[in-house]
């Protein structure tokens, strides 16, 4: 209707609308071109199983834009969503990741490491993402059964159908798949058991308060318990203390990443951090 009031609707607007309005399309204009550019980095966050091994990493988009700092991907996700610009910003998360996993593969020590990446629900719908794994995988040499697809709730929201066989397209390939930020999306638990998934991960909203809430921590130890009798690994994420820690290992919890351990780190500081580690048998 702002269209047929004529141009003296712009008085209508807050100046602030305004203003976020600007942002939002300088925003998109400094995303584009950062994708010409190849202005992104992927760091890395370490998960780690309850004896303190290593067992994998997630690796999570970082974005330097000049003159702002860092611009957070929970910002520009969304917006990379809106615009269509996931679909190329999403294969170069996916090769990058899988370019890494497969350097990892081929060095000894660290040769079991798995890679996470996160793939929003726009993402995977595209029509050829099957087809961009395959590709990714077979460009970098990197093992599929080493590649893990985080998906998150509001996936399940889509054509169910649709997205189930989709997974077991990737599955077929070798591909697992966890579904992160467990508990924020009202997912139905009888989709949960038809999902072909290797792991859940509890988020770290109800980590983070487990010490104070009892609420946070009813909702932790069910999805630990829920996790296990459906036959899947739980993951913790967001295990900030050694209390978060102890407490989730006491109900069962046996995976976790968080800044206990380690802070997302770019390639070659975390190949320092994985070298500090105790070795592993
Ligand atoms: P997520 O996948 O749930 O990632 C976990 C977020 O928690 C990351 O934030 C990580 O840096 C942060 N984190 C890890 N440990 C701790 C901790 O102990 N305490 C606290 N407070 N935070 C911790 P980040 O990197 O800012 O990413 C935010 C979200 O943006 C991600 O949530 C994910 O939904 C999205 N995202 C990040 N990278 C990508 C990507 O490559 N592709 C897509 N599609 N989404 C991404
Ligand atoms: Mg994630
Ligand atoms: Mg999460
Ligand atoms: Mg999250």
């Amino acid at each position: 209707q702002a269209k047929e009031a004529g141009p003296s609707t712009i008085l209508f607007f807050e100046p602030q609308m305004l203003e976020e309005v600007s942002s939002r399309a300088r925003l998109q204009r400094d995303l584009r071109e950062a994708l010409q550019r190849q202005d992104f980095a992927l760091h890395y966050q370490p998960q780690l199983a309850l004896d303190g091994t290593v067992v994998g990493v997630e690796a999570l988009i970082r974005w330097r834009l000049e003159g702002h700092g860092m611009v957070s991907p929970m910002e520009f996700i969304p917006l990379a969503e809106k615009t269509g610009l996931i679909l190329p910003l999403g294969r170069w998360i996916l090769h990058t990741a899988c370019r890494q996993l497969a350097a990892w593969a081929r060095h000894g020590a660290r040769r079991h490491l798995t890679m996470a990446v996160n793939v929003s629900a726009g993402q995977f719908q595209q029509e050829d993402f099957v087809q961009q794994v395959r590709e990714a995988l077979v460009e970098t040499g990197a093992p599929a059964h080493r590649l893990k697809l985080e998906l998150t709730e509001s996936l399940m929201l889509q054509q169910i159908e649709a997205v189930i066989a989709r997974m077991r397209e990737l599955q077929a390939l070798g591909v697992q798949f966890s579904l992160d930020d467990f508990g924020t999306g009202f997912s139905s638990l009888a989709y949960l058991k038809r999902l072909p998934l290797a792991q859940l991960k509890i988020d770290q909203g109800f980590v983070r308060d487990i010490l104070e809430d009892h609420n946070d921590a009813a909702i932790a130890q069910t999805v630990i318990a829920l996790g296990h009798s459906l036959g899947l690994e739980v993951i913790a994420e967001g295990v900030e203390t050694e209390q978060h820690r102890a407490l989730l290992a006491q109900w069962g919890c046996r995976f976790y990443q968080g800044y206990l351990f380690s802070r997302p780190l770019p390639a070659e500081a975390l190949q320092d951090w994985l070298d500090a580690q105790p070795p592993q048998e």
